[in-house]
């Protein structure tokens, strides 16, 4: 009999696999709740860190602040504060970082951000402010030494003429003093693993973390995928077929979908992982579950105390 060679994923050990978590802030009581008590069963697992996006057209920021300085206060984890070059100026998102450095903040994800009336509308620089994702991490730089991680776009930013002019505006981010860059969610991991091979052939060696979104409503997620360029393959679409009436077996399937995605990733030697968790920790649990992350010890004392 042929011993079995199953695939790596099967062998995750501790350690193995870093993850981190997108949240964005809330904008009620209720979605403050709901967002608080997905930060609590998450951080047991130990990411990396946890983002805060940064509401279009600047929309979010004291949300943002308000949600990040929470984090570093009252809970274990690390934030990353997101910041986009939207409607402010150079001098406005100057304040804005310094005070995240004061707050005690040592990670900002950069973004240029979309055009105040939305993704397909011409993007115009604010006057007097940063003019790119690149022209913002260089001027976070200037003022203190931040991590600083930066998107990246398996199938090119919309606004790309081509998948090379938009690894040269990666490489403009990483030359400016990024370190990491989060992908754009994708779908179909040869998309992602054929545009990892064009990027380490241009010569660019910083982890590129895949940008994971699990699917809890697929028609929200595909109008999500339509704006931002991501393509959703057929068959993803069958997987969902007939469902918009059964929310658990939509939540079943959507664990299997996001899970046979990690896996296959893994399979593939790559350890880091982002989820874009739309502020609900059900999901991303059951996929680091089953990527072999466990609750930390201290986090299960302090319960069986409690
Ligand atoms: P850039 O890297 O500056 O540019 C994006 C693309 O535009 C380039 O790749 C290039 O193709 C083209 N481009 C820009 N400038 C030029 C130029 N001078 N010449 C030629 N081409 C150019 N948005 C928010 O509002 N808030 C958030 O919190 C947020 N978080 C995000 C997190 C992640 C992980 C990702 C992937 C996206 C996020 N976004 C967020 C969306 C992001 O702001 C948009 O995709 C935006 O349109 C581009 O931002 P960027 O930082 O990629 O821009």
């Amino acid at each position: 009999m042929l011993a079995s060679t199953g695939p790596k994923s099967r062998f995750l050990g501790r350690g193995a696999i870093d993850v981190s978590f997108e949240f964005f802030p809330p904008k009620t009581a209720a979605m403050e709740e709901t967002l608080w008590r997905s930060i609590r069963r998450l951080e047991p697992l130990r990411p990396r860190y946890v983002s805060v996006t940064y509401g279009a057209g600047g929309s979010t920021r004291e949300r943002t602040h308000a949600t990040v300085a929470r984090i570093l206060h009252e809970t274990t984890l690390k934030p990353a504060a997101h910041l986009t070059c939207v409607a402010a100026t150079k001098g406005e998102l100057d304040d804005v970082i310094r005070d995240y450095w004061d707050l005690g903040v040592r990670h900002i994800v950069a973004l240029r951000g979309d055009p105040p009336g939305g993704v397909g509308d011409r993007y115009q620089p604010t006057p007097g402010g940063y003019v790119n994702a690149a022209d913002l991490v260089k001027g976070i730089k200037r003022i203190a030494p931040f991590e600083i991680s930066v998107a990246c776009y398996p199938e090119k930013h919309p606004e790309s003429p081509s998948v090379e002019a938009d690894i040269d505006m990666l490489k403009a981010k990483i030359d400016a003093g990024a370190t990491t860059a989060i992908s754009q969610f994708f779908f179909d991991n040869e998309v992602f693993f054929r545009y990892l091979e064009r990027v380490r052939a241009r010569g660019i060696d910083i982890p590129v973390v895949p940008g994971i979104i699990p699917i809890h409503n697929f028609k929200q997620v595909a109008s999500f995928a339509a704006k931002s360029g991501a393509s959703v393959p057929e068959w993803l679409g069958h997987r969902f077929e007939g469902l918009d009436d059964d929310q658990e077996t939509r939540h079943l399937v959507a664990a299997a979908v996001a899970a046979e995605q990690v896996l296959g990733l893994v399979d593939q030697g790559i350890t880091e992982f982002h989820f874009y968790t739309l502020n609900r920790a059900d999901l991303v649990y059951a996929i680091c579950h089953m990527l072999g992350l466990r609750p930390a010890k201290a986090f299960i004392e302090s319960k069986a105390a409690s």
